[in-house]
C-alpha cells in the first residue's frame, strides 16, 4: 500500500461556488506521458504535412506531364497515320512500276515465260502487298504495336524497292535490244498504195506466157510519190541497176535487207543512216518495168522472203 502510494499523485479541484472538493489520483508518469505524446503528435503532423505537400507537388507535376504526353501521343498518332498512308502510297507506286515494266516487256515482245519467272521471284506481287496491308489493318491500337507494324512495312518496302530496281536493271538490256530489233525490222509499208503483185510465182508480165518467180511486192504508187525506209538501217546501195532501174538497198542488221526499185529519184546515198519512215526515193518507172510502181523486196540472210510477213 505504501509503495503504491509513492507512484501516485493527487490533484485537488476546488470550485469557488461549491464547497465540495474533488480530488483525482493519477499515476506520477502520466504528465510526462502526455507531454511526450503531444510532442510526438506535433512532429507527426509536421511530417505528414510535408509529405502531403510534396505529394501534391508531385501530383501537379504528373498532371502537367500527362497533359504534355497526351498531346505528344496525339501528334504521334497523326504522324503514325501519315507514315502508314505513305507506306501504302509507296506500295501502290511499286505495284504500278511493276505493272508498267511488264507492259513495256509485253509491248516489245519479251517472252511471257521470263515474265512469269520474274513475277514469281519478285517480292513485288499482289499477294505480298495484300499481306502488308493486312498487317497494317490488323495491328492493335497499341502504339508500340503500330510502330512495329510500320517498321516491318517499311523494311519490306525497302526490300521491294531493291528487288524492283534489280528487276528493272536486268530488264533494260533485253528491252533495249528488243526495241532496236523492232525499229530495224522492216515492218511498215514503203508507200501508201495498194498491192498489185505479191511474192511468189506469177504469169510473166512482159510476155504473158509462162511463169516467173516474183521476188517481192509491187505497189501501185503514183509517179513521184515518196517511198520510205521500212526499218532503221544503213544504205548499202543507191544507184542504177539495169533491171531494177534507180534502186536503193538498205541493210537493217539481223541478216535483213530491203530493196526499193524502179524509182524516178533517189533521196539517199550509200552509207547514209536511215530511220524507219524516212523518205528515201520518189516512185518512178525506171529499169525493166511495165509502168509506174514500186517494186519492194525483203531478204533474210541473202534469201528473198515474203515482205507481207514482216508488215505489222
Ligand atoms: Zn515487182
Amino acid at each position: 500500500m505504501i509503495k503504491n502510494k509513492k507512484n501516485y499523485a493527487t490533484f485537488m479541484f476546488i470550485p469557488e461556488s461549491q464547497s465540495t472538493v474533488k480530488s483525482y489520483r493519477i499515476p506520477v508518469w502520466f504528465p510526462k506521458f502526455v507531454t511526450v505524446s503531444i510532442i510526438l503528435l506535433i512532429l507527426a503532423s509536421a511530417a505528414s504535412f510535408s509529405i502531403l505537400s510534396s505529394l501534391k507537388l508531385q501530383y501537379e507535376i504528373s498532371k502537367s506531364e500527362i497533359g504534355k504526353l497526351t498531346s505528344i501521343n496525339g501528334s504521334q498518332k497523326i504522324e503514325i497515320e501519315k507514315l502508314q498512308k505513305n507506306s501504302e502510297e509507296v506500295q501502290k507506286q511499286l505495284e504500278e512500276n511493276s505493272r508498267m515494266l511488264e507492259e513495256v516487256k509485253k509491248a516489245v515482245g519479251i517472252t511471257p515465260a521470263s515474265n512469269d519467272k520474274s513475277t514469281d521471284s519478285s517480292p513485288v506481287s499482289s499477294d505480298n502487298s495484300a499481306s502488308v496491308s493486312k498487317l497494317t489493318e490488323n495491328s492493335s491500337p497499341d502504339m508500340s504495336a503500330k510502330i512495329e507494324s510500320i517498321e516491318s512495312d517499311f523494311a519490306s518496302l525497302v526490300d521491294k524497292i531493291a528487288s524492283q530496281k534489280q528487276e528493272i536493271n536486268e530488264s533494260i538490256g533485253p528491252i533495249k535490244s528488243k526495241l532496236a530489233y523492232l525499229m530495224a525490222k522492216p515492218s511498215i509499208m514503203p508507200v501508201t498504195a495498194s498491192i498489185t503483185a505479191g511474192f511468189g510465182y506469177r504469169k510473166n508480165p512482159f510476155t504473158s506466157r509462162g511463169s516467173e518467180f516474183h521476188k517481192g511486192t509491187d505497189f501501185a504508187a503514183s509517179y513521184g510519190q515518196t517511198a520510205v525506209a521500212t526499218g532503221d538501217g544503213i544504205v548499202m546501195f543507191s544507184g542504177w541497176n539495169a533491171g531494177y532501174g534507180r534502186m536503193v538497198i538498205i541493210s537493217h542488221g539481223y541478216g535483213l535487207t530491203t530493196l526499193y526499185a524502179h524509182n524516178s529519184k533517189l533521196l539517199v546515198k550509200q552509207g547514209d543512216k536511215v530511220k524507219k519512215g524516212q523518205a528515201i526515193t520518189k516512185v518512178g518507172n525506171t529499169g525493166r518495168s511495165t509502168g509506174t510502181h514500186l517494186h519492194y523486196e525483203v531478204k533474210l540472210n541473202g534469201k528473198n522472203v515474203n515482205p507481207s510477213t514482216y508488215f505489222n
